[in-house]
């Protein structure tokens, strides 16, 4: 079943394009990873999807929820990390999009973050202050977050930038199981491997989209062998 589609989606800033024809269909239980270059207008693609970005042209259909009801976690900011709030109210706050701006929380509101915060395995953290947290339990903290919104969709932009290997796998591993306990995922990485590795379908983009597909097709690509050989070139400077 067909939960999202996106035709023809352009978007620019002040007249400069930076998101031309893009592209892609989400079926429930999917995990799309968007991958590109910096600047290739992979936030910008995910922005007007969520209708924060007035699209120029095409179309966004979401089928089954609202957008509001999509979960959202942004590429971090420096600003957020020093959040002063404690980390019941940070995942709480998640609760606030469904219903636009009234802000009190219902006694379902709170028992949403609490299951939440126990999915994450964060519960124990639930009055710690959000600033004091390491970066790893700070993007959890985060995820809790962005499933309060979520219905059944979670987006999500480079969720293990800046992490350390061993929080980012952990973080991988946590957004596994939601997909296999029937979350659909879309992802923006910054690592191809990782975005091979979880998502059925990649979206290449690089401005316009260069592929859209399933991952066993790409990987069959002449752009993916490009991919490859370069790293593999940018990996033998690092030796
Ligand atoms: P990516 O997420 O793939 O790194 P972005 O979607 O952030 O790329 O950016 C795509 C293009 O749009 C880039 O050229 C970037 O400089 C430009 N851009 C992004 N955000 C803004 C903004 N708020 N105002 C003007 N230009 C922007
Ligand atoms: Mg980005």
């Amino acid at each position: 079943m067909t939960i999202l589609s996106c035709r023809n989606v352009s978007l620019s800033y002040d007249g400069k394009t930076a998101v031309e024809d893009a592209g892609f269909e989400v079926v429930r239980g999917d995990c799309l990873s968007i991958i590109g270059e910096n600047g290739s207008g992979k936030s910008t693609l995910m922005k007007g999807v969520l209708g924060l970005l007035k699209l120029d042209s095409g179309q966004v259909e979401l089928h089954g929820s609202r957008r509001t009801e999509i979960g959202y976690l942004p590429q971090q900011t420096v600003v957020q990390k020093d959040f002063p709030a404690s980390v019941r109210e940070v995942v709480l706050s998640g609760c606030l999009n469904r219903r636009g701006f009234f802000p009190f929380y219902s006694r379902g509101d709170r028992a949403r973050a609490e299951e939440n915060l126990e999915r994450l395995g964060i519960a124990d953290l639930a009055r710690a202050s959000y600033r004091d947290l390491s970066g790893g339990q700070q993007q959890r903290v985060l995820l809790a977050r962005a499933l309060c919104a979520a219905k059944t969709l979670l987006m999500l932009d480079e969720p293990v930038a800046g992490l350390d290997p061993v929080a980012a796998s952990g973080f991988y591993a946590l957004l596994e199981k939601l997909n296999r306990d029937g979350m659909t995922l879309v992802m923006i990485s910054h690592d191809l491997s990782s975005a091979l590795r979880y998502g059925n379908k990649i979206l290449h983009m690089s401005k316009k989209p260069l592929f859209y597909g399933e991952t066993r097709e790409y990987l069959k690509t002449s752009l993916y062998r490009r991919m490859t050989s370069a790293a593999e070139v940018n990996e033998s400077e690092w030796r």
